[in-house]
């Protein structure tokens, strides 16, 4: 198989001896914070990410056509973590759908009251909910750099007014779809980031993951109280843990100790619980 791109998380393959048009998408077990892969992987992170996304793909399908073929004839190593999809043209657009202000968009919001050209109510505080869910794309950059936020009309500049409109919408349906559901399990969606591409028509597509807790922010409701840092399902519980190290957040990250790595498997295991329904179980012994 071709590699074609490795990502921080995330390997994408051709393999040209089954169908060259179409790509296998590799889910690995790495855990990255600020941007560094960690030495130590979290065990079934890569499956429980690719089993919410389908489990999104398919629950979103009436709102946007996706990228997913399935998850047949996947190469023993890849089983459970890899899903077989078409090949887009990736739009140059990270699509942030936000519930609620925290992370960069509370700093952007700090500096002068707007995320993303989005003028927002005074007041607001670390985990406000917002009056509405808003659109806040981001620049996709590239290697070693950290993604900008855009105005809408930047975004315009970029993919042109219609592709822009529809990329918004979108965004904000699957992220209201995704809230609505996550909350009969008990978890806020604060925030989520959406990839979209076109396909050989030239159709949008939705593409890379869904409604993750790599590309979401994923907070527990009864525990939710603005004004504060929330207890959080994601990543946060190492970056947490890394605040007390001598780390200056560069490579190579430190090696993550093993009851921290079991609790973050815990934690993505308990967020597949929460918005399944169904209990977790490991696909490797
Ligand atoms: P980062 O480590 O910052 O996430 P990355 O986004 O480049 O970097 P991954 O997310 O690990 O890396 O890899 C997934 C890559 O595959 C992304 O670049 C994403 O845009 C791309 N991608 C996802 N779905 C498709 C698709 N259907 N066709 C083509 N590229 C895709
Ligand atoms: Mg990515």
């Amino acid at each position: 198989m071709k590699l074609l791109h490795s990502g921080k998380v995330r390997e994408l393959y051709l393999d040209e001896s089954y169908d060259p048009a179409q790509l296998l998408l590799v889910a690995s077990d790495r855990l990255s914070i600020y941007d560094v892969v960690l030495p130590t992987p979290v065990p079934d992170k890569g499956a429980i990410l690719t089993a919410l996304s389908l489990y999104w793909f398919e629950r979103t399908g009436d709102l946007v056509p996706n990228h997913v073929i399935g998850t047949d004839d996947v190469p023993d190593e890849f089983a459970g973590r890899a899903v077989r999809c078409r090949p887009l043209q990736m739009l140059p657009v990270e699509c942030i759908a936000r519930g609620y202000l925290t992370g960069l968009g509370l700093k952007e919001y700090e500096k002068d009251g707007t995320v993303s050209g989005i003028a927002l109510p005074d007041g607001l505080v670390e985990g406000s909910q917002l009056p509405e869910p808003i659109f806040t794309p981001t620049t996709k950059a590239p290697v070693g750099e950290h993604d900008e936020f855009m105005t809408f009309d930047e975004v315009i500049a970029l993919v042109g007014r219609d592709t822009a409109e529809r990329l918004r919408d979108l965004t904000l349906e699957v992220y209201r779809r995704g809230a609505e559901s996550a909350a009969q399990g008990g978890i806020l969606v604060a925030d989520t980031k959406l990839e979209f591409g076109r396909d050989t028509d030239g159709e949008i597509v939705l593409g890379d993951e869904v409604l993750t807790p790599d590309s979401s922010r994923f907070w527990p409701a009864d525990q939710y109280e603005p004004g504060r840092v929330q207890f959080s399902f994601d990543k946060q519980y190492v970056r947490d843990w890394s605040s007390n190290l001598d780390w200056d957040r560069t490579a190579p990250g430190p090696e993550v100790p093993d009851d921290v790595i079991g609790v973050v498997h815990d934690r993505y295991a308990e967020v597949y619980r929460r918005i399944t329904g169904r209990q977790w179980v490991s696909p490797t012994p």
